[in-house]
């Protein structure tokens, strides 16, 4: 696999890009801003939009509850939509998985550490949590892990390991760490702070054939080609927000092969029918755009900041510092860039660029304590941001140096 060089993403796929900006309403109507925060949540197409607007004018009901069109249209449509979910992460067994919808990523996770992992763990097991990670793929595997040793079930939680040069995770030493009683791994497909694809298609071969491994692929889902078939994961979990549709939508997939299966417990209630609708539009849209050109398109941006960067003493990128891993050839940097400027602290540094129309995202980015604890500045992309805005941003940055 090649870099994505900037003059590439120009060249091919500029007018596709366009055509597509064209569809945010709210990046088109503030051309002033520069939307530089879609790690945090991502902008919602026209498409996504109408079909909330269409569903709530012309068949909201609840669903599985009634007897009438709208009630049964709205139980389609969730029946429906979990199809769509399987196929659009290249489930190609779907008789054998699982869509459970949930209200995001955090809420996946928990799920999953609340009603399925207490019933698979035996005593004396272990579980190899993420703790550079997300605080939403650290959290509920501990709490799992608190509540399992209140019954007497003691459970090891063993870190993974990353690599300091690119912030990968470390597959040899996770091959050497985990044993036959490694059951269970959390890890994240695409890390929130420092852009790197973590090469999970490797951690298979690091863990045997019998772990269960649970992806958080709340920064990939909508990026980048998510296959569960590829990847030989058990779990995928993502937030609808991040992937153009409505806060509160989100799902978890699961293989339902290696150990119980996955039925959350307890009653559910009435689903976010809304969130649905908006969650099966946005996986068309996404479709019809063409995910993997929406991964060369903000993977070259995101090659170009680093670029720039590299030419700017003040300031140090994250994780890693080019776009690929210098010792791997299938590493890729993703959308997002966090940097550092060695003398302004981040607060500062967001509101300065704010002053400016960027909108990005400063603090700690609830990156676990294993993660770098000093203030940087994130800034994440999607398929409406351009070449002139990071051109922008490197001028002003540059003029902050
Ligand atoms: N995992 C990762 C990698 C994330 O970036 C985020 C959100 N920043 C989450 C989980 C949590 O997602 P949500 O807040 O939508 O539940």
């Amino acid at each position: 696999m090649t870099a994505v060089t900037a003059p590439a993403v120009r060249d091919g796929l500029h007018q596709w890009q366009q055509a597509l900006r064209a569809q945010f309403p709210i990046i088109t109507g503030h051309p002033e801003l520069a939307y530089l925060d879609s790690a945090a949540t991502a902008q919602k197409p026209r498409a996504v939009l109408d079909a909330v607007q269409t569903y709530l004018t012309t068949g909201n009901a609840n669903s599985a509850r009634g007897t009438y069109t709208w009630a049964n249209r709205t139980t389609e449509l969730v029946e429906r939509t979990r199809e769509r979910v399987s196929r659009f992460l290249g489930d190609d067994r779907p008789e054998c998985s699982a869509v459970h919808f949930t209200s995001g990523a955090t809420e996946g996770l928990r799920t999953i550490a609340r009603d399925w992992l207490p019933g698979f763990l035996r005593d004396g097991d272990e579980i190899v949590v993420p703790d550079a990670d997300h605080r939403a793929n650290i959290e509920p595997w501990l709490e799992a892990q608190r509540l399992l040793a209140g019954a007497g079930v003691r459970v090891r939680v063993v870190p993974m390991p990353y690599q300091r040069s690119s912030g990968d995770y470390d597959h040899r030493a996770l091959a050497e760490r985990a044993g036959p009683r490694t059951r269970f791994v959390a890890a994240t497909h695409v890390h929130h702070v420092y852009g790197g694809d973590m090469n999970v298609h490797r951690l298979r071969g690091a863990v045997g054939p019998d772990a269960v491994i649970c992806l958080d692929a709340a920064q990939s889902v909508g990026h980048l080609p998510v296959s569960v078939a590829e990847l030989d994961v058990d779990f995928v979990v993502f937030s609808g927000h991040k992937a153009l549709a409505l806060p509160g939508s989100g799902a978890v997939w699961a293989r339902q092969e290696r150990g119980p299966a996955f039925a959350p417990g307890g009653w559910s209630g009435t689903p976010n029918t809304v969130g649905i609708a908006s969650l099966e539009a946005a996986l068309d849209w996404l479709e019809a755009a063409g995910v993997e050109r929406i991964e060369r398109w903000t993977a070259g941006l995101a090659a170009r900041l680093t670029d720039g960067l590299r030419r700017l003493e003040a300031y140090e990128v994250l994780g890693c510092p080019l776009s690929l891993a210098a010792d791997s050839t299938v590493q890729r940097r993703q959308g997002i860039v966090t940097l550092r400027h060695r003398a302004v602290e981040s607060g500062d540094l967001g509101f300065v660029l704010f002053s400016h129309g960027f909108m990005v995202r400063s603090d700690n980015h609830c990156q676990g304590d294993a993660g770098e604890k000093t203030g940087s500045v994130r800034v994440s992309l999607h398929v409406y941001n351009t070449v002139e805005e990071i051109d922008r941003l490197l001028s002003v940055l540059a003029s902050l140096s």
